[in-house]
């Protein structure tokens, strides 16, 4: 997969000095290596312009050596490269599509048996009534899942299984394994725009096999336009050079990626997490030290507050927004273009309330400045502040998200939860 990069860090890492010159063979290494993993040449030479860049003329910060400074951007370049982790909320029903071999039935059992784990009862149907082997196969794996199976030997209609199925299967977790074809043609766009009408599926996901490689975005894109697709899974990492290349792929569609299936047998399914596969893909000693050496760093708060939104803004607005229908209202009067990050309108007061103590366990630093959020960061705020890795992603997410839109506004009257000037401006 990545594995090439690993070696070009360390190749980089065991040099005398990071000066211009082993930076620029770095860049050229990692180009060469992202390139093979068949990532988007366009992606790459971008990716490159900004190590370059960013490598060279930004000034190193204080107590950390420009080769740890480097690896660091480089670091954060391929986790931006890949996407944000994507939260999964309890599914009731999943529908898995995609093309012929994608994987789709494998990946159907290896899901239910990742939730049976997890305490619940899943159901599998066997909706792909165009080969007959397909209900055999899902039969047996639905056995090794310890899970509940549905399917009717010949039948023709399968949308007519998937109603079938709901009534009979006896399961909290439904997950329908649908037909593949060789490409996405009207026919199959029919029969998954049926079978979501009939199976109202909290989540569909589109399988992809990893060697697809970037054409995966291709693939994303039609499947999310015909189909209306949440995420993606993609299949057989374990068994592709150009894994990675699909799930840049992934990201560069808008397609969320959220497991990676690894290998043929059931527990072979992995949540996906850009974080993770980036510190495997660069080899964690030489991460983890580096990122402890940065948490350890002496920043000045004052010198960052300046001008930029901050968590401390953010959590200033929030509490300032207790009326969460307002958020809603603030979204339809937003400009045409101007994107409000759909978890925002959905902000409860509970979920205020979370976010606020977990921004209460933050350091100084991190709260003006929290790119330093990573790792073992993450862990020793969820830690304080009682809750999850994945809350504090979560609201890290969240307000990248804002961070965002507000650098979109005048900056000045964004600031500080300054609510109601921000509503003037837009004529509220
Ligand atoms: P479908 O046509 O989309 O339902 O695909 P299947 O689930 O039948 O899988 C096609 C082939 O890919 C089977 O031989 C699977 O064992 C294999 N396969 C599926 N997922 C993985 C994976 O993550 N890794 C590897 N190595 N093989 C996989
Ligand atoms: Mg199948």
């Amino acid at each position: 997969m990545f594995d090439k990069i690993k070696e070009s860090v360390q190749k980089f890492s065991r040099k005398g000095v990071a000066d211009e010159e082993a930076v620029e063979q770095l860049v050229k290494d990692i180009q060469r290596d992202l390139i093979a993993a068949d990532v988007d040449v366009g992606l790459v030479s971008e990716l490159s312009d900004e190590i370059r860049e960013e490598a060279l003329s930004e000034d190193v910060p204080k107590g950390l050596s420009r080769k740890e400074h480097v690896l660091e951007i480089v670091y954060n370049k391929l986790e931006e490269l890949l996407g944000d982790e994507p939260e999964i909320e309890e599914p009731d029903r999943i529908l898995l599509c995609g093309l012929y071999g994608a994987g789709k039935t494998t990946t159907a059992a290896k899901l239910a048996d990742h939730f049976r784990k997890r305490g619940r009862k899943p159901g599998l149907i066997a909706a792909d009534t165009d080969r007959p082997a397909a209900y055999d196969q899902l039969k047996q794996l639905s056995e090794d899942a310890e899970s509940a199976f549905y399917g009717e030997k010949d039948a023709e209609d399968p949308v007519k299984v998937v109603e079938n199925g709901m009534a009979e299967i006896d399961s909290n977790l439904t997950i329908v394994d649908s037909a593949g074809r060789n490409s996405l043609d009207e026919d199959l766009k029919k029969e998954l725009s049926d079978m979501y009408e009939v199976f109202q599926p909290d989540y569909t996901f589109l399988v992809m096999p990893a060697d697809i490689g970037q054409s995966a975005k291709k693939q994303a894109e039609q499947f999310t336009e015909a189909v209306g697709v949440d995420g993606v899974i993609v299949t057989k990492m374990d068994s592709s050079a150009k894994g990675g290349g699909a799930l840049v792929a992934c990201k560069n569609a808008g397609a969320p990626v959220f497991y990676v299936g690894t290998g043929e047998k059931l527990g072979d399914l992995e949540k996906f997490d850009p974080v993770d596969f980036v510190s495997d893909m660069i080899g964690q000693p030489d991460l983890e030290s580096l990122l402890e050496k940065v948490e350890q760093l002496d920043t000045d708060p004052e010198k960052l507050l300046e001008g930029d939104f901050t968590l401390v803004d953010f959590k200033e607005q929030m509490e300032s927004v207790t009326d969460a229908g307002m958020m809603e209202e603030i979204m339809q009067q937003l400009p045409i273009g101007t994107q409000m990050p759909d978890n925002m309108a959905s902000m409860t007061e509970e979920k205020i309330g979370n976010y606020s103590t977990i921004i209460d366990s933050m350091t100084e630093e991190e709260k003006v400045d929290p790119s330093v959020i990573k790792k073992s960061r993450v862990e020793r705020i969820a830690d304080g502040s009682g809750t999850s890795r994945e809350d504090v992603r979560e609201l890290m997410k969240h307000f990248r998200q804002t961070k965002n839109m507000m650098d979109k506004f005048d900056k000045g009257s964004m600031k500080r939860g300054n609510m109601q000037k921000m509503m003037k401006q837009m004529g509220l």
